[in-house]
Formats: structure tokens, C-alpha cells, sequence
């Protein structure tokens, strides 16, 4: 999944105002964000598979530490924990622990059966609805569009910032989901990891943007 997560840290603003959403896209994107470093020093896997599923050309044979189940609870009790530490909103501290969590469910609803629930466990999980463009197509969007709504009605634009520092990251984030579902495949699993890195450009965007947006209830005075 990928703008999915990006909806979920959308919604979560609801629920943790004064949380950043660049924090939030941290924490909903947090295992893909590891997960290219892990490739890249060798610890974890990927095969470049065309019509692994309708969807992914991927197969992820092997990512215990950034996506296997019981590794994602520590890494979101060690985010929320960190978090509740550098700014003492224990109300922001679950939020972005269950922002990571989150990660791995939205995970486990498109991906073929490949997330282990722990390192080394043999049993692999997903219900697989990347066997569907049209479904993933729907329910990602879906998950993003409900997401962003949240937000929208969560946050209001102070300046030109605040309503196009947003718009730009939504056309980004769009054209980067279109570029990976239609565009040609990376040469290498050793590409993939690379281009992989590009996601940290996210959370800095998303919090840029949501500096020069201000909460609802907030400016209305309650
Ligand atoms: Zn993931």
C-alpha cells in the first residue's frame, strides 16, 4: 500500500491535533522508510518478480525486522515512546504508536501472503487485494480521499503555504502511486532500495505544509 498510508496519517490529525502530520507520515510510513536502509545494508530481501500480483512486480521473501508483526509492535511502542519523550502529548504519543501499527494491517489487507508475525516464523499473512488493480485502485484511494477529508476538515490553510505546500504533496504523492502501479519496473532490487529512499522526503514536506495550517476548533476559539 501506498497513498493508503499516507490517508491513514491524514486521519489520525483528528485524533491528535496537535501532533505534526509530518510526524504522522512518519509514523504510517515508518516501516517503508526502514525497510530501503535494511536492503541496502543486506539484512533484508526483495526479488524483482513481474505478475508476483496483479499489482507489485515485487516479492518481499525477506523483511522480518521492518514488517514482521511482533517486530512492528516493538518499532511502534519505540516510535510512541520517542515521540511522548520529545514533546510530552501522551495523546500524540498513541497516535503515532498506532500510525506505525497501522502500517503493517493496511500491509496485511493488500499484500499477497508474505508478512511473517515474527522473525523466523514460517507462517505468512495478506489477504492479497494487490490480486486486483480495480479493488486496489478503489480502496486505496478510498483510504486516502477519507483520510485527506479528515484532515481538511480537521486543518484550515493560514497563507499560500498552507493550501499549496498541501496540494503539491497530494499531485506528488499521486503521480509517485500512478508511477509505481503503470511505470517501468526498477532494473534492480538494488534500485528498488534506492528509489525507496525518496519516501523521506515526505515527512519534512507534510510537516512544512501543516506549519502553515491551523486547526479548526482552535481558530474558532474553543
Ligand atoms: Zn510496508
Amino acid at each position: 500500500m501506498f497513498i493508503g498510508h499516507i490517508g491513514a496519517a491524514f486521519a489520525a490529525k483528528r485524533f491528535a491535533p496537535r501532533t505534526s502530520l509530518g510526524t504522522l507520515v512518519f509514523a504510517t510510513g515508518f516501516l517503508d522508510l526502514i525497510w530501503p536502509i535494511f536492503l541496502l545494508v543486506g539484512l533484508e530481501h526483495v526479488r524483482i518478480a513481474p505478475g508476483n500480483t496483479r499489482v507489485t512486480p515485487f516479492d518481499f521473501y525477506d523483511y522480518p525486522i521492518s514488517h514482521s508483526l511482533l517486530a512492528v509492535v516493538g518499532w511502534s511502542v519505540a516510535v510512541g515512546l520517542g515521540y511522548f519523550a520529545a514533546r510530552r502529548y501522551r495523546r500524540g504519543a498513541w497516535i503515532v504508536g498506532l500510525g506505525v501499527l497501522s502500517h503493517w494491517i493496511l500491509d496485511w489487507v493488500v499484500h499477497r501472503p508474505d508478512l511473517p508475525l515474527w522473525p523466523g516464523g514460517s507462517g505468512r499473512y495478506g489477504l492479497g487485494l494487490w490480486n486486483s488493480l480495480p479493488i486496489t485502485l478503489i480502496v486505496e484511494s478510498a483510504v486516502f480521499v477519507i483520510g485527506l477529508w479528515m484532515y481538511l476538515s480537521e486543518t484550515r490553510a493560514k497563507d499560500r503555504v498552507g493550501a499549496w505546500g498541501l496540494i503539491s504533496l497530494i499531485a506528488f504523492l499521486i503521480l509517485t502511486w500512478m508511477g509505481a502501479m503503470f511505470g517501468p519496473l526498477p532494473p534492480s532490487a538494488n534500485a528498488l532500495a534506492w528509489s525507496g529512499l525518496a519516501l523521506w522526503l515526505l515527512p519534512p514536506w507534510a510537516a512544512w505544509a501543516d506549519r502553515h495550517r491551523v486547526s479548526r476548533s482552535q481558530s474558532a476559539g474553543n
